[in-house]
């Protein structure tokens, strides 16, 4: 199901790709930092009193956030570190050669077509003229839905336009693919937008309104006009937000699980001719699919009925231009910049093009992009170092469940059975993507987006009715994320996070243990959390909890929503402790394994104090490290209504508050702010 993606990190979102503009661009990748810098550190604040500020206290001081950043932390800087990387494979792979093979004919080609500005410039908004004119030509609201599935345009757009369609792993029948329905339709990152009355958020809706109304004056419509167009386009995403379930409420699964017929679903929305989408997008006897959100297309359904074709047209408009925006010529993704990074964001500058057409040929060709990135730089030395780790957790895991005080015994070896069936994905897949059905042209930069969406739209819709593939991966391997997938249970660590100095191969083990043994200890948690629980270890939406272990860990759970729900992220707004909920679970257990499987793998070693810590200091520097960054004004209010991770700050401090180990080994005393009297344990 379409839930939002489980990862370890913040999300990106929308257009705007948030990586540093290292100072030379024809410079290399910076030499990584060690897994503990004790420069980084400030030792002048009481560790006791904030964790996070004594971790970070110099990582923050030599940091300034760049201009064309958002936010700037550990983990950007290492995805930073990335780009430049894949810009190497990527220019060489452009400049051809005799070396080059199919794969890096695509992606070089890919590439240098994105990156010939000129050309994309004199093209201006001519690639989307065959769709602008489809949009002009529709002779009635019937017609909406053959215009929908024509639309090869973006995946963005797809997502973003009336509502998202794609495929799924049947959430209870897990060894099946279904098709599914999900909500969508709107120009801004979440429903809340549309309904928040804070000054800052009324400011924001006008603004918004504004810079759609600039985009349609881009098209050539009169200023008059188009400010007319913007209300339209405003009044429509309002009543779509309307009926589009919260953040909240999408995390818990049972609430997204309508399988129905196609039939059905016309009768739930008789105003979209399904039948029509579904023959068009080459899905001719689609029998049932998830309609996963169901208030949300009754609200589609009387919203196409309430406004006009004009209406329609313009809400079209809109989003094809938004969603090309972007790729589009200069005056397209300058303006589109003002608003989605400068104006929502805080960000004060673009990025670099390189930076942006890297990350692009890394979303549409990321595992052959993948496969020369694995090449260079992610060696078997690494790969079975993590996979080592990975198994000392699971193990530290086993042993903790079989502990555990709360558990009964009904319900522990079901746990133990989910455990021991999660799937451990390293580095990258066993099996690369084949791209070779899909075409890229040289100098042809906006049809091979188009093209690249397409082809990712089809294979997904290629899956439908078939088994899983449960060796496919969601994230490609240059990212620097991780994540656990509660319908595949499995793992997933990508090549480009096993890198320094989150997975440094030459530190001493503590500050690994801390770092990346914690981030594994958090994926391996998901699989426990409030959403992840919920499913079996073949990955079914299933109950296999007895009433009063459900009833003991929700109280514990609650105790972790109450904790961080205090927090404060900028001017009053707390931490929504309901939607971080998993990912503070996560957190906390994560940590809690990570310390030990340390131990078991040190156990009988004797360690000694480096840098003036104790080995104990050093695994928890490490972890509180790991969440060195600092984020605009105005990136933390989008991500408070967005994102379920925690800021960093309240990541490094509410987990360590709770851990009885972290106040021996600072020697802090009760009654300190990072000693919580009411100590959270779930897992
Ligand atoms: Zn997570």
């Amino acid at each position: 199901m379409a839930m939002p993606r489980i990862s370890f990190l913040s999300l990106t979102l929308g257009s705007v790709f948030s990586f540093l503009s290292l100072a030379s661009a024809q410079q290399p990748a910076a030499q990584p930092e060690p897994a503990l810098d004790v420069a980084s550190m400030d030792q002048s604040v009481d560790p006791c009193v904030d964790f996070f500020q004594y971790s970070c206290g110099g990582w923050i001081k030599k940091n300034p956030i760049p201009a064309d950043k958002s936010s700037w932390d550990t983990y950007s800087k290492m995805q930073d570190e990335n780009t430049a990387r894949l810009r190497g494979i990527l220019e060489e792979a452009a400049a051809g050669g005799a070396g080059r093979n199919a794969v890096t004919q695509k992606i070089g080609d890919y590439y240098a077509s994105c990156m010939d500005e000129k050309a994309v410039d004199a093209a201006g908004i001519k690639p989307l003229q065959p769709y602008l004119d489809a949009i002009a030509g529709l002779r009635a609201k019937s017609e909406l839905a053959q215009l929908a599935a024509d639309a090869a345009y973006t995946s963005h757009y797809r997502r973003s336009t009336l509502f998202f369609f794609s495929s799924d792993q049947d959430a209870k029948d897990s060894a099946q693919v279904i098709a599914e329905a999900f909500q969508g339709g709107l120009g801004r990152p979440d429903r809340d937008y549309y309904f928040k009355d804070d000054p800052k958020s009324q400011e924001l809706r006008k603004q918004y309104v504004a810079h759609v109304q600039k985009m349609f004056e881009l098209l050539g419509d009169k200023p008059e006009v188009a400010a007319a167009e913007s209300q339209t386009v405003m009044r429509i995403e309002t009543a779509l937000a309307k009926g589009s379930m919260t953040r909240v409420e999408m995390r818990d699964p049972q609430k997204l699980y309508h399988k129905m017929t196609a039939a059905q679903l016309q009768t739930l929305a008789p105003n979209f001719q399904w039948t029509t989408y579904f023959i068009r997008a080459g899905l001719p006897a689609l029998a049932s699919l998830n309609v996963a959100t169901p208030d949300f297309f009754k609200a589609l359904n009387e919203e196409i009925d309430k406004e006009d074709l004009a209406s329609w047209k313009t809400y079209m408009r809109w989003h094809l231009v938004h969603a090309a925006a972007a790729s589009l010529s200069s005056i397209y993704v300058d303006t589109d910049f003002e608003f989605f990074g400068k104006t929502l964001q805080g960000t004060q500058q673009i990025e670099p093009r390189w930076k942006r057409c890297s990350q692009r040929v890394d979303n549409q060709l990321g595992e052959a992009l993948g496969q020369a990135y694995v090449d260079k730089y992610f060696g078997p030395e690494a790969k079975q170092k993590a996979l080592q780790m990975v198994k000392e957790i699971e193990a530290a895991m086993e042993q903790d469940i079989n502990a555990l005080p709360w558990m009964s015994a009904a319900t522990k070896p079901r746990a133990l059975e989910k455990l021991h069936a999660v799937a451990n994905k390293i580095g990258y897949p066993d099996k690369w993507r084949d791209y070779s059905k899909l075409e890229i042209i040289r100098g042809d930069a906006m049809g091979n987006l188009m093209r690249a969406d397409q082809f990712e739209f089809n294979r997904q819709l290629a899956k439908i009715g078939k088994p899983v593939d449960r060796g496919e991966w969601g994230m490609t391997p240059p990212t620097v994320n991780a994540e656990y997938n509660p319908q595949l249970n499995d793992i997933n660590f990508p090549a480009g996070v096993l890198q320094p100095p989150a997975f440094d191969l030459k530190s001493d083990a503590a500050p690994n243990y801390g770092d990346t043994g914690g981030t594994i200890g958090h994926e391996l948690t998901h699989g426990f959390d409030d959403e992840g629980r919920q499913f079996d270890a073949q990955g079914n939406l299933r109950e296999w909890w007895t009433p009063d272990d459900e009833k003991e860990f929700v109280k514990r759970a609650s105790c972790i929503s109450d904790q961080y729900s205090t927090y404060v992220i900028v001017d009053d707004i707390k931490i929504n402790g309901k939607l971080t909920l998993g990912e503070d679970i996560a957190d906390l257990g994560g940590l809690i394994l990570a310390y030990m499987a340390w131990k078991e793998d040190t156990k009988g070693q004797s360690l000694q104090p480096l840098d003036g810590l104790t080995p104990d200091q050093r695994f928890f520097a490490g972890y509180g490290q790991s969440w060195c960054g600092v984020t605009r004004d105005e990136t933390k209010r989008m991500r408070a209504t967005v994102d379920p991770h925690s800021p960093e700050k309240y990541r490094t401090n509410g987990v360590v508050s709770n851990m009885p180990e972290f106040q021996e080994a600072f020697h802090c005393k009760a009654g300190s702010p990072m000693v919580n009297q009411n100590r959270c344990r779930v897992w």
